[in-house]
């Protein structure tokens, strides 16, 4: 479909926009130069295993204001908190129009199933005038998910531009769970906002604006051009939306050469930054084996061939539970998963069935050779007594980490930014899914990273709330960072 234009009144043009393909292609040398997330100094002579080990005996540079226990149950960490008294709005923030802003975002109930992304449209359009930027709006795939991109043109335009990326939907809310209603931004004396999307992840798009605001009100004028995207059904996995966007011509001719998306919430001082995210397999079994009467012993039965098939893969995920209880440095990003989801066959209790189907959710680690995971898989297939078919829901191919050393500059301007800020930045794989990982696959660079410590883990959870000086300090974090990334 064609980009609809939206008018913006004061704009007397609209974006010429290059018809230029992505440019960079990062040489991928992410073993090189290392931060050690503990005392963020750098060796790049040995791996970021080896220097995280070698530091582990120093302790981190800021003390954390949670407990341990709390820092890994964002639950606990939540019940901790004291609830202060409720009030529509806490009078410390009542002038602030980037809280007011974000809040305004917030109360749109843009979400799942089948969200109304028009509120969204409108109200992004307000943001574009009141920034003077203009806007368009893409339909990848259909006319109810739509992607809205504002532009900053920078004084070199020809340059690949910077596209900082957020999703306009949310996952459904439970509100009878709720202290406060979902979609209402109410904000408590502490200044917490709570709503469906204050952490995921709304609180970044409009991070992203407030920051722009803040560097154009300096009369600031950077070198490369910015696409700020807001786009539709990353929840559900970006089928609508920024999947089928990164194979357009429209996408192509924003002329993407650096990417920023989002990270996660950190109940302690650190923050984690996202250079990669594994690759989702969800295979099934389809399992065909004799059937006949339950009373007799026949061979090759579709159970005794599960049977062997699970208990290969069930080996294989305690190998890796066992990788990763043995080596405290490594996250569950490190390792492969591997977990059964789903069991299906047989029609009567007394009749062996010809079929069963069994399905395991599979994430492959970043070292994993995708073809001799495959083959092996074929292999326990055959060993099992053969006759067993493999489909797959989902096979995504193994996407490249994001450099993290000199050969991106990219990273090197965010680095270097967080470094001036004295931020304790943690360089991580993506334990979960976002649609980095689209932009990934198309050779282009990519950072998920949500500004938001000392903050409890509450993405898709109840009671998902962002404090207001939080907010507001990842505002200046992002004006930093964007001043540095867009001058490179
Ligand atoms: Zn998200």
């Amino acid at each position: 479909m064609p980009p609809r234009q939206f008018s913006v009144s004061f704009m007397a043009h609209i974006l010429n926009f290059l018809e230029l393909s992505p440019s960079v292609s990062p040489r991928i040398v992410f073993f090189h130069r290392h931060c050690c997330w503990r005392c963020n100094c750098f060796d790049s002579q040995i791996s970021p295993l080896a220097l995280r080990r070698r530091c582990n005996s120093t302790p981190p540079l800021s003390n954390t204001r949670q407990s341990t226990a709390s820092s890994r149950s964002p639950r606990i960490a939540l019940k901790n908190i004291r609830i202060g008294r409720m009030c529509s709005s806490s009078g410390k923030w009542d002038a602030n129009e980037e809280i007011e802003y974000l809040r305004e975002y917030l109360r749109i109930p843009s979400v799942h199933p089948d969200p109304d992304y028009k509120p969204c449209l409108e109200f992004l359009q307000r943001q574009a005038e009141d920034l003077e930027l203009p806007l368009r709006v893409y339909y990848p795939e259909n006319e109810q998910n739509p992607i809205v991109v504002l532009t900053w043109e920078g004084r070199q335009p020809e340059l690949p531009s910077i596209l900082l990326n957020s999703h306009m939907d949310v996952v459904p809310v439970f509100p009878e769970n709720w202290k406060h209603p979902p979609f209402a931004a109410e904000m408590d004396e502490e200044g917490r906002i709570f709503a469906r999307g204050a952490q995921d992840m709304k609180s970044v798009g409009m991070q992203y604006l407030a920051a722009i605001r803040a560097l154009k009100k300096e009369g600031a004028r950077l070198k490369r051009t910015i696409h700020i995207s807001f786009v539709a059904d990353e929840e559900m996995g970006g089928r609508r939306g920024m999947r089928p966007f990164v194979t357009t011509d429209h996408f192509r001719a924003l002329n993407v050469g650096f990417g920023m998306d989002e990270g996660l919430a950190s109940p302690d001082e650190e923050f984690p930054v996202f250079y990669a995210e594994r690759a989702v397999w969800r295979v099934y079994f389809n399992i065909s084996g004799t059937a006949g009467h339950g009373s007799l012993l026949l061979p090759k039965t579709a159970g005794e061939k599960l049977d062997y098939v699970v208990s290969k893969m069930m080996e294989m995920r305690k190998s890796q539970e066992q990788r990763l209880k043995s080596d405290p440095d490594l996250v569950i990003g490190d390792v492969t998963t591997i977990n059964l989801t789903r069991v299906s066959g047989g029609v009567q209790s007394n009749v062996v069935p010809p079929l069963m189907v069994v399905c395991f959710d599979c994430r492959l680690a970043l070292d994993v050779d995708h073809e001799e995971f495959e083959a092996k898989l074929h292999k326990w297939c055959e060993e099992a007594g053969g006759d067993i078919e493999l489909t797959y829901e989902q096979k995504q191919p193994r996407v490249p980490p994001t450099a993290i050393d000199s050969s991106n500059p990219f990273w090197m301007a965010f680095k270097e930014a967080t470094d001036e800020l004295g931020l304790c930045v943690r360089p991580q794989i993506f334990t979960g899914g976002t649609d980095s990982r689209y932009i990934r696959q198309m050779g282009i660079p990519a950072l998920g990273f949500s500004p938001m410590n000392h903050t409890p883990v509450l993405l898709h959870d109840h009671d998902e709330f962002i404090r207001a000086d939080t907010y507001l300090r990842g505002v200046d974090i992002y004006t930093k960072i964007i001043g540095n990334i867009a001058n490179v």
